[in-house]
């Protein structure tokens, strides 16, 4: 096997042999385990199902440890991982299942249900189910105890440059997109992971050596259906031999009962987890005296969040890491002292990582003015799955435009000012505004429609609508989100409804000035 795909990767967990991997409620999976499992359903999925190189293989539930096995099955297997978001309806589903061309999908019991209406090509596999499987569909641990003992991943040719991944990241056209990662992608996020740590010890004054050789269990906070929990966590854990514990849900009482239990060292997740942690009135209640460090990324941290960190938890790391879905995991980083001294920074690039500022022209702007933030290097996907057309408008030679306006000061340190693209961000979920204007049009009654994002204490933004309704149109804000909900997930679905009867303001060229419509609304 070439080095460098995941299958050497998996292969050389097995070193880390009894230790725990995975703890979920009462289950734990430990690396060899995990390997077995993995390495029964791979067999299985090539035997009986006969998935081939290049294939692709969905998957649909909660954190729960199988989707763990089941993605490095699908890995081991040769074929494309495809981790679907698990809030998706059931309409999304069969979206992410056509457009990625799945020929197998793995789903928990909920998902299953979800689907059970829905039509879609993809073998059915499924765990946790709620009552009887569906009809056709095979039990996930019948599978895996039929692949016969000892049984090892079967042999497949990979290559670094194979694909292996695709994580679906909504488009401003309002049709998610496939971003497609390769083996070599994957392979850079522990080496992000562990370029932050060093720093990050370095600048607390710790040897890292010492600080990388300490015994880490990261809670991981955050869907596996989205980088930061595959590849800034799993990846990574199952590279360097850390323990991970997975939530059925985000619950900060819960998360401060299984720190204490688990003697949890660093928190995973976005600025919301850490937020609703501190504010939980029962933190002054558990020994959480094991908790080192506090990392978030994927939405803006507010400097208060940092704040709250310094005094309501003195001694702990806080870590921003800035990262997209296309960037495999965080790429920018802020952390130890350098995050203290300037708090409204991401950071510092990690090794592996160009950036460049460009006006909209695609030149390098002087330091310290705002352009569009672009970045390079090998932890940058290549490109979208079958969309030819959105993958020359980001990636534009070699670099990937990011959509984020950004200045870079005089220390290299980034700073996130703007956000070009039309998204709101709420508890670290992505909601692009032309996916739900999309679905208000399809209401009769609307007229006109512009989402908006909300600022909010704790998820940072909510999600909000301005809707103009057709001459004579009588609907509710109630009747509006009862229609999108069998359209759009619940977490896209606006919390505040603004009826208006003028004209949304526009731009010369068609397009809605939202900046004044949030000024207009909100006085912001
Ligand atoms: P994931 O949701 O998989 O954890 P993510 O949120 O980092 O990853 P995306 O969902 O693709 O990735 O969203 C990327 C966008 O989120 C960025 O373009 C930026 O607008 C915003 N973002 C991510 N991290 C930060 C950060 N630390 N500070 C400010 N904005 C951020
Ligand atoms: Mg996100």
């Amino acid at each position: 096997h070439a080095p460098g795909h995941f299958r050497a990767l998996l292969d050389a967990s097995r070193g880390y042999g009894e230790r725990d991997f995975l703890i979920y409620e009462d289950e734990r999976l430990s690396f060899e385990e995990h390997y077995r499992r993995a390495s029964a359903l791979a067999t299985v999925l090539v035997r009986d199902y006969g998935v081939a190189k290049g294939d692709r293989v969905a998957l649909a539930m909660r954190n729960y440890p199988e989707w763990v096995v089941s993605f490095s099955a699908i890995l081991a297997a040769g074929a494309i991982a495809v981790p679907l978001n698990a809030w998706w309806t059931r309409q999304e589903l069969e979206f992410g299942l056509a457009d990625s061309g799945a020929k197998v999908l793995i789903a928990d019991g909920e998902r299953a249900d979800r689907l059970a209406a829905a039509s879609y090509d993809a073998r059915l596999i499924v765990t946790r189910p709620g009552g009887e499987p569906p009809e056709g569909a095979a039990l996930l641990a019948d599978l895996i105890a039929d692949a016969g003992p000892g049984s090892a991943p079967p042999a497949v040719e990979l290559d670094p440059e194979d694909p292996a991944t695709i994580f679906y990241t909504s488009g401003t056209t309002g049709r998610p997109k496939g971003a497609l990662g390769t083996h070599r992608n994957l392979g850079q996020a522990p080496m992000t992971v562990a370029y932050s740590l060093m720093r990050g010890a370095m600048l607390a004054g710790k040897d890292p050596a010492q600080a990388s050789g300490e015994r880490r269990v990261s809670l991981l906070t955050v869907p596996l259906f989205h980088v930061t929990g595959c590849f800034a966590t799993m990846i990574t854990s199952l590279f360097s031999g850390a323990t991970i514990v997975l939530m059925y849900k985000w619950d900060p009482g819960v998360a401060l009962r299984l720190i204490e239990r688990e003697k949890v060292t660093g928190l995973v997740g976005v600025p919301t987890n850490a937020w609703q942690l501190l504010s939980h009135p029962d933190i002054g209640k558990h020994d959480i005296s094991s908790l080192g460090s506090l990392g978030y990324g994927g939405a803006p941290a507010p400097p208060k969040l940092l704040e709250r960190i310094t005094s309501e938890l003195p001694g702990r790391a806080p870590s921003n890491g800035y990262g997209m879905t296309e960037t495999t995991a965080l790429i920018i980083n802020n952390t130890g002292r350098s995050y203290l001294d300037k708090p409204d920074s991401i950071g510092h690039p990690v090794a592996v990582i160009d950036v460049r500022i460009s006006d909209p022209l695609g030149n390098e702007v002087p330091v310290g003015e705002v352009g569009e933030l672009c970045v390079r290097g090998s932890a940058v996907i290549a490109g979208y799955w079958n969309r030819p057309d959105a993958t020359a408008e980001t990636f534009v030679d070699g670099w990937l435009h990011t959509g984020d306006l950004a200045r870079v000061d005089e220390e290299g340190f980034v700073y996130i000012v703007d956000r070009a693209k039309d998204m709101v961000i709420r508890g670290g979920e992505n909601v692009y505004c032309a996916e739900v204007e999309a679905a208000l049009f399809e209401h009769p009654a609307v007229d006109d429609a512009a989402v908006i994002g909300i600022p909010h204490d704790e998820l940072g933004e909510e999600v909000g609508a301005v809707i103009r309704l057709k001459p004579g149109a009588r609907v509710t804000e109630a009747d509006l989100t009862g229609f999108l909900k069998e359209r759009i997930a619940t977490f896209k679905i606006p919390t505040h409804v603004w009826f208006r009867d003028a004209d949304l303001p526009r731009n010369p060229g068609g397009k809605i000035l939202k900046t004044h419509l949030r000024r207009e609304i909100l006085g912001l």
